[in-house]
């Protein structure tokens, strides 16, 4: 994508819009943001090649709230998402670029929720819905959404919502809008269906897409990660145990995020610096000095401010947040393997993010391996094993006679062995940092959980977010994870009705806060369908799908055995991804000097 816009300023934002980016840590206008906030400001229609992680909530979010008529309360802005948590993401979104914007109101409507809440919010009026396809066609066929004041529809993920079955429904949604509008579509890929919706109904669209200019960086080893954002930290310090590593570049999206990654390695004893574009010219080259003679191995920076850095020092990239497309990958990894030396690239993905993975990969034509997060055993086994290479190099380069003297000292008083003191004094060199390593990640994922229960509870967590209470059964049943058995349900809709497998599982994707993967075999029958699903469903669930439609037909969904579910609390299905599935494993070869801590030494 070729764009001249490399500051938000260029852009026609007024000055609340531009103090919140600055607030937020943003450095500059992502490829798809350079690309489509402009033609969104000036009221084109746009058709948008993007995935998730590109940054295209804010292309589309920033120039709606721009637009907005603050003295209209009436809906202006509707974004159609295929699934509860996108619309949830991006009504969040959305309100994080508002905040100083007092008196905007963005509401999330979605299946599962209490409709009684979305009636009261809807009544007092709100500027922009995001919503899943199934409950905004409910709330127009009720009435109790308008869109005669519409100005500018979305279409967020469309070939997520044809695969989820719902194209047919973002249809209708498009027909009841008024004639006047803009429409914006974003997908990640194009298919005809798509192609279609937006010849239907977008007028003139400006076609936005990153263009992936393939490059090879051969001298660069790379590898991924895959970690949930919660553990990406303790991944990090992981990765910095083992690795033989010279300078380390680590690269994340927002000034704001350098600058507390840098605090937070230098808090577990990695000295390191922030790299942004907030700081001085001064400072930046004092810091890459120090970096390119020794002074400093580890740097955090965003990608506008190691815009052509060149230490040849640096044997490690690691790509902590993804890049926003494959060419800030190329450029991010050409910070290493310079001047003809060997040089390592590891990216964390969050498993949502491993479709800019692949793009990556195509656009680099090479593979990028799967690197698993060092175990607890393997840190242990490192750290001995450097621990034993001080003591042996001591051993043969330091004359000991004075301590030899105190051991000897400590033997006669203390009536004990020569091996036991060693022991002793062993302990006491490791205890600032033990050589048995402690594994955090599993106790992070457990205090994660206990704020997912604290938010589903409605209490607001630390951050300050919280779940509504009615959404709290459907929310467990979807996160618990692990093992479970599937049951075949009848559903009351089948193929004399137009049910296809696709709006069945969108409909209780949506609806029962199940990931698609755990919804079994559908089949299809003339006037009912069968579909297998995790058994133990809770049965506020269970009563809530029985009254979900698809093609009008209420599901009265019933177990095929005729049981009814049971509250039971124990041998929950499990719904969470499991790690690493279907993904290559690699090898990790030896490894020599690793990055060392300050508390190392
Ligand atoms: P999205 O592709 O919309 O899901 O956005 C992915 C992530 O990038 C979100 O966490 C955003 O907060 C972040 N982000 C979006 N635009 C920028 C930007 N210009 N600079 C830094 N971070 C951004």
């Amino acid at each position: 994508m070729s764009s001249s816009i490399e500051h938000f300023e260029q852009l026609a934002l007024s000055p609340a819009l531009l103090e919140t980016l600055q607030e937020l840590g943003y450095e500059a206008p992502t490829p798809i943001q350079a690309a489509t906030i402009p033609p969104m400001l000036e009221g084109h229609d746009v058709l948008g090649q993007a995935q998730t992680g590109t940054g295209k909530t804010a292309a589309f979010a920033l120039p709606i709230l721009e637009k907005l008529d603050w003295n209209d309360r009436q809906t202006q802005a509707l974004v159609l998402t295929p699934t509860r948590e996108l619309a949830i993401q991006v009504a969040e979104a959305f309100q994080s670029y508002a905040r100083h914007l007092p008196g905007f109101h963005v509401l999330p409507i979605y299946g599962g929720q209490s409709m009684v809440l979305q009636l009261r919010h809807l009544r007092r009026g709100v500027h922009v819905v995001v919503g899943t396809p199934g409950r905004v066609m409910d709330h127009l066929r009720r009435e109790t959404l308008s869109l005669a004041a519409l100005r500018t529809v979305v279409l967020d993920e469309a070939d997520e919502m044809l695969r989820m079955g719902f194209i047919d429904d973002v249809d209708w949604i498009l027909e009841q809008t008024p004639a006047e509008k803009q429409v914006a579509l974003f997908s990640a890929t194009m298919p005809e269906p798509i192609r279609r919706v937006a010849h239907r109904h977008l007028r003139d669209p400006r076609e936005v897409r990153i263009e992936t200019r393939t490059a090879t960086v051969a001298t660069v080893r790379q590898r991924y990660c895959q970690v949930g954002v919660q553990h990406k930290l303790d991944a990090l310090t992981r990765v910095l145990e083992v690795e033989d590593a010279d300078a380390i570049l680590i690269f994340v999206r927002t000034k704001v995020a350098a600058t507390e990654l840098a605090e937070r390695l230098e808090a577990r004893g990695y000295p390191s610096a922030a790299l942004h574009g907030d700081m001085t010219q001064a400072l930046r080259e004092k810091t890459i000095d120090q970096l390119r003679n020794g002074g400093l191995d580890i740097l955090v920076a965003t990608d506008v401010a190691a815009r052509g850095l060149d230490v040849q020092r640096i044997s490690h990239v690691i790509n902590y947040d993804i890049p926003y497309d494959p060419e800030a990958y190329i450029h991010r990894i050409g910070r290493t393997g310079r001047a003809g030396r060997a040089g390592d690239a590891i990216l964390f993905v969050a498993p949502r993010e491993l479709r800019m993975l692949r793009t990556i990969e195509k656009a680099t034509r090479q593979p990028v391996e799967r690197m698993p997060l060092p175990t607890q055993e393997a840190i242990t086994g490192h750290r001995l094993a450097q621990f034993k290479q001080q003591v042996g190099e001591v051993l043969t380069s330091q004359d000991l006679e004075f301590f030899q003297q105190i051991v000897a000292e400590i033997e006669r008083e203390q009536e004990t062995s020569p091996q036991d003191i060693a022991a002793a004094l062993a302990y006491l060199a490791q205890r600032d940092r033990p050589l048995q390593f402690e594994d955090t990640i599993p106790k992070d994922a457990e205090r994660e959980r206990e704020r997912d229960r604290e938010r589903a509870s409605g209490r607001p967590d630390r951050e300050g977010r919280s779940a509504r209470s009615n959404d709290r059964p459907v929310r467990d049943y979807a996160r618990d994870s692990g093992d479970f058995n599937k049951i075949r349900y009848r559903i009351e809709v089948g193929r004399e009705h137009g049910a296809t497998p696709q709006n069945i599982m969108g409909a209780i994707a949506n609806e029962a806060g199940i990931e698609g993967r755990y919804i079994g075999r559908i089949e299809i029958h003339d006037d009912y369908s069968t579909v297998d699903l995790p058994d133990q469903m809770p049965p506020e669930i269970f009563q809530h799908l029985k009254r979900v439609r698809v093609r009008q037909q209420m599901l009265n969904i019933s177990r095929l055995d005729g049981a009814e579910p049971e509250r039971k609390r124990s041998a929950r299905p499990r719904m969470e991804r499991p790690a690493g599935d279907r993904e290559r494993s690699v090898e990790r070869k030896e490894r020599k000097r690793p990055v060392r801590p300050a508390t190392d030494s």
